[in-house]
């Protein structure tokens, strides 16, 4: 068995859903490497040399990768795939974008969102919105596998002694596509998948002005902020703030769902949040099924109670 990890990062260091790769691929056992694509990112390399259980670091350095282009980083992960078994990522856009790809080159098929190993052929995946699982056995000789970070613990530490980083050639630019440029939202709060404390605002917080509200909450708590996908169409809140099945899935340690109903498709992405508490008029709303405490009540007398406890 021979895992390789292909790693996320931003050109400085590796992208902390790195570690959640690496302990999937403790799993699966045999040898593990990493593989860091980018242009000028040896220091990601250096870096993710120090990791715990790593046999090696392979490094692809060029423009042609500096975005991220599927097109061309693909065929690259494909090329590495030799004696290699398994070839994991932490599942994310880049996962979704890279690893069907290159499976396709490498004449396999991809298992996404994977929450659990059984065995070398043998996962555990969610299916109809997380409310089944199902396990998947594959016959490919290779396994490409994105995981889902919330399901498994990450590999803390580092090792005594950094492992080897090899430098690797490939393609680069495929001439299929062209990086024109990119825009990116400006996070003033925790980013969601990472955030510890989130709180989210369905439709019933009503305008995108009463979800101040929830941001004061959230300034005082640290918190990151959600919205269900209603409060997105609504335009109460940004695309990007989504949760849920078509949204972000989230595993926080506190989960605050305001005025949210809950229906599956939200609760699809809060289910592994680790304590869940819901404020909602309706006694009735599903949400209080699943929330460990629930507050049944108007959140415009709620919030601003909250608010003064915390501040007191
Ligand atoms: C294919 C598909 C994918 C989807 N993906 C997602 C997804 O990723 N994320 C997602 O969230 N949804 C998703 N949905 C939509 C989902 O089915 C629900 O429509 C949506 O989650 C409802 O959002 P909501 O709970 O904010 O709104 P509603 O269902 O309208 O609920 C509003 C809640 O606010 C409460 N409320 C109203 N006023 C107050 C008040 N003053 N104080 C306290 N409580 C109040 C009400 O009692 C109610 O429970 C998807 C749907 C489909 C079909």
């Amino acid at each position: 068995m021979s895992v390789l990890i292909v790693v996320e990062h931003d050109n400085q260091a590796p992208r902390e859903n790195f570690r959640y790769a690496l302990a999937a691929a403790g799993q699966l056992g045999g040898q593990i490497e990493a593989l860091v694509i980018g242009e000028n990112c040896r220091a990601v390399a250096d870096i993710v040399s120090h990791a715990p259980g790593l046999a090696a670091v392979r490094v692809a350095e060029n423009i042609a990768y500096k975005n991220g282009l599927a097109e061309n980083c693909a065929p690259l992960i494909a090329e590495q795939v030799g004696e290699i078994t398994h070839v994991i990522m932490a599942a994310g856009s880049l996962a979704r974008m890279w690893l069907p790809r290159a499976a396709a080159l490498a004449d396999s098929q991809m298992i996404s969102e994977i929450i659990g190993i059984e065995a070398a052929d043998t996962f555990v995946r969610p299916i109809y919105a997380g409310n089944a699982f199902t396990t998947v056995q594959s016959l490919d000789a290779v396994k490409f596998l994105s995981i889902r970070t919330t399901a498994f613990e990450p590999v803390t530490g580092d090792a005594d002694t950094p492992c080897k980083v090899t430098a690797i050639t490939s393609g680069g630019d495929s001439g299929l596509t062209e990086f024109i440029g990119e825009r990116v939202s400006a996070l003033e709060r925790p980013e969601l998948t990472a955030a510890q404390i989130i709180i989210s605002g369905g439709r019933g917080v009503g305008s995108a002005d009463n979800f101040k509200l929830l941001e004061a909450l959230a300034d005082k708590l640290g918190a990151g902020i959600g919205a269900s996908r209603a409060a997105v169409d609504e335009g109460y809140a940004p695309n990007d703030f989504q949760v849920g099945q078509t949204g972000k899935i989230v595993a926080p340690d506190l989960y605050m769902a305001v005025g949210i109903s809950g229906a599956i498709q939200h609760l699809a992405g809060i289910r592994d949040s680790k304590c869940i508490v819901a404020i909602n008029k309706d006694a009735d709303a599903p949400i209080f099924e699943i929330a460990d405490y629930g507050l049944v009540g108007d959140l415009f007398e709620i919030i601003p109670q909250l608010q003064a406890a915390l501040e007191e």
